[in-house]
């Protein structure tokens, strides 16, 4: 298995020295298959993978099921785990770019017991969970406040203001060490200024693919200069268009890529 090229799971490592270099992340699905949920679903990319490789799993649990994996697969984070003790650093994991962690689908229900267990045993896999249904974060997981484990991030996803208003309020709940929003596709200006102190991370781009809806560069300046006046980090991850990369990924003539910071876990540190 690669690194994965998402670039907000990529980790900047500062040694004593003052040097830095870049970790890169992975991807991990415990399945694949999902419903829409809201307007920012509409061209969800993971649906039209998962059709090109002809899964039909996109849909309610009354007429779609899902795809999932035998144990090899899941024995792959427990090798991750093991290069990043040896490496002396931790690594993440995006967990899950064609799933939705927190899907209310009868069929997965064994699978995310599996996911949690899994997390708790690579301690040195950073887990970031990002769901559209935050309201099933707390009732499906396994953790409460003063035992969510360090290497869970929780993320919800916030397009429009409409969805920040119906999700950060949940996320809140979460007592997870980073709470984050990825606001993309970002779909209209988001005002985030009753919940900007309590979030630790704010992930934001443009669609890409054949129907990309345009993003006016309005709105990710008003997150960054919201981020920044709170001391928020903020990651433009693109401006979208046809391809992921058509409109680069500068925001007023440079690059967003800032992510939470975390005390270095082992003084051994081997790139
Ligand atoms: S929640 Fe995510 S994976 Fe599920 S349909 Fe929406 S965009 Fe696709």
């Amino acid at each position: 298995m690669t690194f994965t090229e998402i670039q907000w799971t990529w980790r900047r490592i500062s040694l004593p020295t003052g040097e830095t270099f870049v970790v890169k992340g992975y991807t991990f699905n415990p399945w694949w298959g999902c419903l829409k949920v809201s307007e920012e679903c509409k061209f969800c990319y993971a649906e039209d993978i998962a059709h090109h490789y002809g899964h039909d799993v996109w849909g309610p649990s009354t007429t779609t099921t899902r795809r999932f994996f035998k144990e090899r697969h899941w024995e792959e984070p427990l090798t991750w785990n093991r290069q990043a003790e040896k490496q002396g650093h931790r690594r993440s994991v995006f967990c899950a770019s064609m799933a939705d962690v927190y899907e209310d689908h009868p069929s997965v229900h064994k699978e995310r017991q599996k996911l949690w267990r899994l997390i708790e045993i690579t301690p040195w896999l950073n887990w970031l969970l990002l769901t559209k249904r935050p309201e099933n974060i707390l009732p499906m997981s396994p953790w409460r406040r003063g035992d969510w484990p360090d290497n869970v991030w929780i993320g919800t996803s916030v397009g429009l203001q409409e969805r920040a208003e119906e999700r950060i309020p949940y996320l809140l709940e979460v007592p997870a060490v980073v709470r984050f929003l990825s606001c993309e596709p970002l779909l209209g200006p988001v005002d985030l200024s009753p919940w900007i102190s309590q979030l630790q991370w704010i992930i934001s781009g443009g669609e890409s693919g054949n129907n990309a809806r345009p993003m006016d560069m309005a709105w990710p300046r008003l997150l960054r200069d919201q981020c920044q006046v709170a001391h928020v980090p903020y990651f433009f991850k693109q401006v979208g268009g046809r391809y992921h990369n058509s409109g680069g990924r500068t925001l007023d003539g440079r690059t967003w890529d800032e992510i939470p910071a975390e005390a270095p876990i082992r003084n051994k540190i081997i790139v």
